[in-house]
């Protein structure tokens, strides 16, 4: 039978080539067409392949193949040559192993194969397009049938030197074909596994100059597709498998040259090591909390072992590349109904009255004016030295030390400090010391002072934290001493806290701890804590310097993958003991020195369990979002009983997001409170050998309803802790509890000048925890209470500013913190900014969350990000207030001007904004019917644009304005479409820090937090200044101030101001973050995988070619050996 197929190609020289392959034709035009079409295709770029392959291309080949091997005797002058280019074709025809299967070519080349199982060179090419027909699942299963794993098996020998590339294309071939479950089960069943294994052991031992690296990859790709199947990983286990390739991974670690051998080994030692439950008595929350509308009778579901439902079994073989990629624009919102501004109301619009009292200023009619704040200098000497403080990273560090700094002498400091010189290339030179100077060891410190020698005072700190009398446990809340009367007495914590402070006098803007230690008495925890965080207590200053990100060591993850299967394999060392749980009694660690001590049960911590697995490794479990089995992420606990200098490694083994920026140079935090008696009260970036991976942990599938299974996350890092018996405590990120927030607030309150700051705390609602949601106001005092200065007063535009809905992002709360201090600072901005509008700020939407140690949700165990758009008041109360509040503004016609809810970002680096654009989301998402038509006001970009001048840790470049469907119910979403607000933002903080603008490098301290909060007030009057509606008085105002500033001004300011030069700078989208150089999940990218497996098969090819025309093959490897083709 004939086929003519004919191909038109377009040559290099740009005619179109006629080609004619017919079959029985004569060898000479055959081998012409061969020819011609190698060459062709050789120089071309895959644009002409793929050209050909639409023209029928991969038929001719295939045909030509039929034709030419059923003949009596095959002619391999053809064959050759018809080979190559079928692997060529058949890498980029998605279809070919398909087209193949059709037109019979699979059977024929196997018979090929069997035929020349002794002709190296034959069958070299024959399995290099057995390759490529593999490469689809289906068409490896059908080849498995027809028995090409045993041709294979007779191909791949123990070590030799002799057809070694023959050698690496069987095992690559094989390994194809074991991505085909039925050929997987084939092999386990007929004991392929011991196989391989004695193989792959076999030249490992014999290659010992590594020549032969890919024949032994090749055979361990084997086995990882084998132990995808739970029978392979059972045939694996009794193998020994996990002793022979954890053997050879620990000779082959430190070689980078053994790359593609490492990571192949480590692939299958992950997934080989037996999955278990979490060692805990139930994934739910050890807290539980009565709240409306919860099942919260829900048995608490115990773990088996026989919960662990087999992931990799499925049937049916499945070509990968006929799933459909779900694209990330599938969420987008295209409803243009739901996209349009909707004003309405959730509730009867009588409700909303109930806010007028939250809205004091609008009715007050300041008859106290006049007289009441008359004695001014009085007034002066009384207040606390707090108000002028301006929130900056840049602070210098005697902020926190000097208890005699008068109320003046700061106020001077202020007026130097003002904000306008902090904008952007003002920072760089803070940016330049911090890099310049070596960050402050901690252990080097410690050295060079030596303990007790520096400590201020007579105070004895070690016999005083040996003799726990200031054990912050016991120094209690209130309730203690309520249910405990003849326990410590209040009066005598306070003794000690004074004498304690007395000792070590220091002085931290906007904090009190004898303050604090009142408040904690009045702020209600689901299990009612009894102790306090020293920190928490004591105060924080930001350190002097910043902390770079810590460089990522070489192979440091898979060192402690294989530390953690050492345990499976050698459990000689491990010592497995509970040191600490909430759900379970633990034995007494007083007289125990070989362990460290635990504990959490303080507000915001949250740890659930420790166990010490070796010496000095110690596993922790954190506590599940209250009346939740899911969320953890954040941590904060206490450890003490430690040996200095000792380097201990903790893991955190269920943590539940991906990835995390503790692969990208993130650090915890660490504060010491022998380091705070010395005078450095600093929460610090700390800890080494920092990588978060996939664990072996899995969720039973009982406890998510019947869904697979959860996997969960190890973050791993090792602490040298700087001091024997201290007290440490650790936490995800710079704690900042609900009890700092109202010390904060109390102490922001007295230090303002009432004559010149309208400041008013009101209760936006009770939590369902019993705590009050504080609700601040701050504006300028209106000048007079004559009926002009009122008028202006009553006029001042809104800004409304929320944070902390999500617990665990307490960077939120900093940058709030920034906010609030700034906006009553004496900063003439911060004073332009208070005459010219009025700041609702919800500082913490989410207290219950944040003083039960949640990550994400409320005591109901839900996302209140996510409620907003039908937020109940006995289930959602902040939420439902918070929203009302708005809703009223809206409603007397005052609707804010700018909203902005502050959040972090686990994931990102840097300082943002999320944004709401119905015209750029129909845009992205590809409607153009909605786009064109459609007239969109741009500010929303304005602000942003001003920020990203302005922060050195802003970025215009991450800032998005797309509304996605699964965020309609997010307070941006909701503030933006039923209120009109067109200035609706989310800020994202970064947990890490920034990579890009002056702190390029550098991880965030609290101190750059703030700065942040500042800078975004300065955002806001800049953003007023270059409006339309922006009054004469106020940008002459302006002008002075910045003219005065002028010296110190950015450049870039300036352009700020100018609205006819504002453009945006040429703005390159950064890469979210760099691919992390080590897999996070047990198995790699199987798609990378398989286009590098190719490439890798071109050049394979290529270079036989290439050695061919030179009349020799190199053999693989040293190239020692050459020997002529036969
Ligand atoms: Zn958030």
């Amino acid at each position: 039978m004939g086929i003519e197929i004919i191909m038109q190609l377009e040559t290099p020289e740009g005619c179109l080539l006629v080609l004619s392959l017919q079959s029985s034709s004569d060898k000479a035009s055959i081998l012409s067409i061969l020819q011609v079409l190698g060459d062709l295709l050789s120089v071309g770029t895959d644009r002409r392949i793929h050209y050909m392959i639409s023209k029928g291309g991969s038929e001719a080949l295939l045909q030509t193949l039929v034709d030419t091997a059923r003949t009596a005797s095959p002619d391999y002058d053809i064959l050759l040559p018809l080979f190559r280019l079928l692997a060529k074709v058949g890498l980029r025809d998605k279809k070919f192993g398909q087209k193949a299967l059709e037109l019979e070519a699979l059977d024929v080349t196997l018979i090929l194969a069997r035929k020349n199982l002794t002709h190296s060179q034959n069958l070299l090419h024959c399995l290099w397009v057995l390759r490529v027909f593999a490469s689809s699942v289906t068409t490896g299963a059908m080849l498995g049938i027809n028995g090409a794993m045993e041709l294979l098996f007779k191909v791949i020998s123990p070590y030799t030197r002799k057809n070694t590339q023959t050698i690496r294309a069987a095992t690559e071939v094989l390994a194809a074909l074991l991505k085909s479950k039925s050929n997987t089960r084939r092999a386990v069943n007929r004991g392929y596994v011991t196989s391989l294994l004695r193989l792959h052991q076999d030249w490992h031992s014999h290659d010992t100059t590594n020549s032969y690296l890919q024949i032994r990859r090749g055979l361990l790709l084997c086995l990882r597709h084998i132990v995808t199947l739970r029978s392979g990983r059972e045939a694996f286990l009794v193998a020994q498998g996990m002793e022979t390739l954890f053997t050879i991974a620990q000779n082959c670690l430190d070689d980078k040259s053994m790359e593609p051998v490492t990571s192949a080994l480590l692939q299958i030692l992950r997934q080989c090591y037996p999955e278990s439950p979490l060692p805990l008595v139930t994934v739910s929350s050890a807290y539980v909390f009565p709240v409306p509308g919860c099942s919260s009778s829900e048995p608490p579901c115990t773990l088996t072992e026989e919960d662990l439902e087999d992931d990799g079994d499925e049937e049916v073989d499945q070509d990968t590349d006929s799933k459909d990629v779900r694209e990330e624009d599938d969420d987008l919102e295209t409803d243009v109904d739901k996209l349009s501004s909707e004003p309405g109301l959730d509730r009867p619009e009588g409700e909303l009255i109930q806010y007028e009292a939250m809205c004091h200023e609008l009715s007050d009619s300041f008859e106290e004016l006049a007289s009441k704040f008359g004695d001014v200098l009085n007034f002066e000497d009384t207040q606390h030295a707090n108000h002028c403080h301006i929130p900056s990273a840049a602070s210098p560090p005697q902020h926190c030390f000097n208890t005699d700094q008068s109320w003046r002498q700061e106020k001077e400091d202020v007026v130097q400090t003002s904000i306008l010189n902090m904008v952007k290339a003002g920072k760089a030179t803070m940016h330049l010391y911090s890099k310049n100077r070596p960050i402050m060891k901690l252990c080097q410190s410690v050295q060079q002072n030596g303990l007790g020698t520096d400590s201020p005072g007579t105070f004895d700190t070690k016999a005083f934290l040996e003799e726990d009398a200031w054990n912050i446990e016991e120094i209690s809340c209130p309730s203690i001493n309520v249910f405990f009367s003849n326990s410590c007495k209040p009066r005598e914590t306070d003794e000690r806290i004074s004498k304690l402070l007395h000792t070590h006098p220091r002085h931290i803007p906007f904090h009190d701890p004898c303050l604090y230690m009142a408040k904690t008495r009045k702020t209600r925890s689901v299990v009612d804590f009894k102790m306090m965080a020293f920190p928490d207590l004591w105060g924080h200053c930001p350190p002097p310097t910043a902390h770079s990100m810590l460089d990522r060591k070489w192979g440091i993850q898979r060192i402690k993958i294989l530390e953690d299967i050492r345990r499976f394999i050698q459990p000689s060392d491990i010592v497995n003991k509970v040191v600490f749980s909430l759900d379970e009694p633990w034995p007494s660690q007083d007289s125990d020195f070989n362990c460290l001590r635990f504990s959490s049960t303080f507000e915001s911590g949250n740890l659930r369990k420790a166990i010490q697995v070796r010496e000095s490794e110690y596993d922790l479990l954190v506590n599940a979002d209250v009346n939740s089995s899911q969320h953890q992420q954040w941590f904060y606990f206490k450890v003490s009983g430690m040996r200095a200098a000792v380097p201990y490694r903790f893991n955190i083994i269920n943590c539940e997001k991906p990835n995390s920026q503790f692969n990208y140079g993130m650090q915890p935090t660490l504060y010491s409170v022998k380091e705070a008696l010395l005078g450095r009260p600093n929460w610090i970036r700390t800890g080494s050998e920092i990588c978060y991976y996939k664990n072996h942990y899995r969720q039973s599938t009982a406890a998510t309803g019947g869904t697979s299974g959860k996997f969960y996350y190890t973050l791993t890092f090792a602490i040298t802790f700087p001091h024997n018996e201290d007290v440490c405590y650790l936490a995800y990120h710079y704690p900042y509890t609900y009890s700092s927030l109202m010390t904060h607030l109390d102490i922001l309150e007295k230090s303002i000048n009432p004559r010149q700051v309208y400041f008013r705390k009101d209760v936006l609602c009770q939590t369902l925890g019993g705590n009050p949601c504080p609700l601040v106001t701050i504006t300028a005092m209106p000048e007079s209470k004559s009926a002009d200065h009122l008028e202006q007063f009553r006029h001042r535009p809104y800004h409304v500013i929320t944070a902390r809905v999500h617990p665990g992002e307490s960077n939120s709360s900093w940058v709030m913190k920034g906010i609030l201090e700034f906006l009553v600072s004496n900063d003439p901005v911060a004073r332009l900014l208070r005459e010219n509008f009025m700041f609702k700020i919800i500082p913490m939407l989410n207290p219950d969350g944040v003083i039960n140690g949640n990550h994400r949700c409320s005591l109901r165990g839900e996302d209140l990000n996510r409620q907003w758009l039908s937020p109940q008041a006995h289930l959602q109360p902040t939420v439902y207030h918070a929203k009302g509040l708005i809703l009223y503004l809206n409603s007397i016609g005052r609707t804010p001007v700018v909203f902005c809810d502050l959040h972090g970002h686990s994931q990102k680096k840097n300082v943002f904004l999320y944004g709401c654009s119905m015209k750029e989301t129909l845009w992205q998402a590809g409607c153009a019917a909605g786009g064109s038509a459609l007239v969109e006001d741009v500010s929303y970009r304005m602000l942003p644009k001003i920020l990203d001048k302005l922060a050195p840790a802003f970025t215009m470049s991450s800032c998005s304005f797309l509304v996605e469907k699964s965020r309609a119910a997010t307070a941006r979403v909701v503030v933006w479409r039923e209120m009109g607000v067109s200035r609706s933002y989310t800020m994202e903080s970064s947990y890490c820090g920034c990579n890009q603008g002056p702190y390029q490098g550098l991880q965030f301290g609290t101190g750059e937090l703030e700065e942040m909060g500042a800078m975004f007030c300065l955002g806001l009057l800049i953003l007023e200044l270059k409006s339309v509606g922006c009054s004469p008085q106020l940008l002459a105002q302006a002008t002075t101030l910045l003219n005065a500033n002028e010296d110190t001004l950015d450049h870039h300011l300036q352009r700020c101001l100018d609205s006819s030069k504002f453009s945006s700078r040429n703005m390159s989208e950064l890469d979210d973050e760099p691919p992390c150089m080590e897999e996070i999940d047990y198995i790699g990218d199987n798609s990378s995988d398989q286009e590098q497996i190719f490439s890798e098969l071109d050049k394979q090819i290529q270079e036989y070619a290439f050695n061919k025309n030179k009349g020799q093959e190199d053999e693989e490897g040293t190239g020692r050996q050459r020997r002529a083709i036969p």
